[in-house]
């Protein structure tokens, strides 16, 4: 996520083809191949400190199972990086981070912004004034628009669950 605001404003920098590359260096960081400044870990799940952060204190949170996307991940593992995720929010909070607020971030796909081909929840620390946005265009389409798209994604709920 290294340009949000690039890459939300439809202008990819720095994109490279990463979904062709089985290799991802959190595989390493979490075998302790690759170094991190670790905050978190349990027999599913590992927090460290982005290597270059876009506010001080951005975490990482990482299943220990690879899944190069949320496709790929089990459900209960993405439950619970949210739960951690939750953690650290609330000791971001508490520590001598500045952290006024706090987004949650996830790039699910080149489109979206992932660089990394493993699976991570962006804990990011928030302050007043830091620069870090999602620039985007929010449009007031019509309901019947709304309620049109909304069956079509029912429907494919609905077809998943069968
Ligand atoms: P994304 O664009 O959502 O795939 O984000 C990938 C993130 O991984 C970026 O914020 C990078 O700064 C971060 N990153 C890449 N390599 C490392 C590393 N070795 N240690 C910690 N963070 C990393």
């Amino acid at each position: 996520m290294r340009n949000a605001r690039a890459r939300f404003s439809g202008v990819r920098a720095g994109a490279h083809s990463g979904a062709m590359d089985p290799y991802s260096i959190f595989a390493d960081i979490i075998a302790g191949r690759a170094p991190a400044s670790r905050v978190y870990e349990d027999d599913d799940v590992l927090a460290f400190m982005d290597i270059r952060p876009l506010t001080p204190g951005h975490l990482l949170v990482v299943p220990k199972v690879p899944a190069r996307n949320l496709g790929e991940l089990d459900p209960e593992i993405g439950g619970k990086l949210f739960k951690v995720g939750q953690r650290l929010a609330a000791a971001l909070r508490a520590s001598e981070v500045a952290c006024d607020g706090v987004n949650f971030f996830l790039a699910d796909g080149v489109t979206a912004g992932q660089e990394v081909f493993h699976v991570h929840l962006h804990v990011i620390p928030r302050t007043p004034g830091d620069g870090f946005g999602l620039r985007a265009r929010p449009r007031t389409p019509p309901r019947a628009d709304l309620d049109y798209l909304a069956g079509s994604i029912r429907g494919a709920l609905r077809r998943r669950r069968a």
